[in-house]
């Protein structure tokens, strides 16, 4: 029953994208303050964006420049039903987000016929988290290299793309692993500017309080796809973003040409 209504919401701001593209996509203020469900801005975002940036070296915790972007950014992957309802989520709605799985957890592989087409397509983009989640501060430098570079290859490995993106578990990082990070091809260090808070068990109102607090024009959000909170509100998220006149857009969206680009197969060309 609440997917259904989801799905039909979704269906009446879809109906609506066809003439919101047309006016060369801009965002009428007086239509994307209307609470309302039928008169709602779509969410989804043109793809691909025009004036996609490299991949800039050092740390970003926003979007750059001026816009009505929100990159939604979900972490970990300590639940498979969790990253197997996000991805459900991605397909029924068309919100675009950054995953930055941890590959210590099966939860991704479990999942990874649901999300290899939407990687393919770039509705998903992905980024580092580092293989097991530990402070990387207070590791080695070998061990940092080995959290890090273990993951790397586990992402080609298992999902064909490589990513210029890095975010320190515990957004814990300093100027060396800044620096071995960039050294293994992740040279951006991607922190946030805004939270879901769900990086502990919340009620849906805790963690809609939450958005309606951060949810802004070219905000980076930090989410994690753990606790199934998350996955009671769709409905409100994306109602909460139409309201707010903002499209979701991946980090690879914005950032997409460093590196010699971010996905390293089209298709479903698969790298050996
Ligand atoms: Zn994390």
């Amino acid at each position: 029953m609440e997917r259904r209504r989801f799905l039909l919401f979704l269906a009446a701001g879809v109906a609506g994208t066809a003439v919101g593209r047309g006016t060369a996509g801009l965002v009428d203020p007086a239509r994307a303050a209307v609470p309302t469900a039928a008169a709602a801005e779509p969410v989804v975002a043109p793809s691909p964006l025009p004036g996609v940036l490299p991949a800039p070296t050092g740390v970003v915790d926003r979007l750059p420049g001026e816009g009505s972007s929100l990159a939604l950014t979900l972490d970990d992957g300590t639940s498979s039903e969790v990253v197997r309802s996000v991805c459900e989520f991605a397909e029924d709605s068309g919100v675009r987000l950054t995953l930055f799985p941890n590959g210590r957890y099966s939860s991704w592989e479990e999942n990874g016929d649901r999300l290899q087409p939407l990687i393919d397509s770039g509705q998903v983009a992905l980024g580092n988290h580092t293989w097991s989640h530990l402070d990387l501060t207070t590791l080695s430098k070998d061990e940092v290299a080995e959290e890090i570079g273990r993951n790397r290859d586990w992402i080609e490995d298992t999902f064909g793309v490589r990513t210029p993106f890095m975010r320190p578990p515990f957004g814990s990082h300093d100027a060396r692993v800044d620096r071995i990070s960039a050294d293994l091809g992740h040279p951006t260090i991607v922190m946030w500017n805004g939270t879901l808070e769900d990086n502990r068990l919340l009620t849906p109102g805790e963690l809609m309080a939450a958005a309606r607090e951060w949810f802004a024009a070219q905000s980076v959000i930090v989410g994690h796809v753990n606790q199934p909170t998350i996955t009671e509100v769709y409905d409100e998220l994306v109602e909460l973003i139409a309201e707010r006149g903002l499209q979701t857009v991946t980090l690879a969206d914005v950032w997409g040409t460093g590196l010699g680009g971010v996905r390293t197969t089209s298709g479903s060309a698969a790298l050996t």
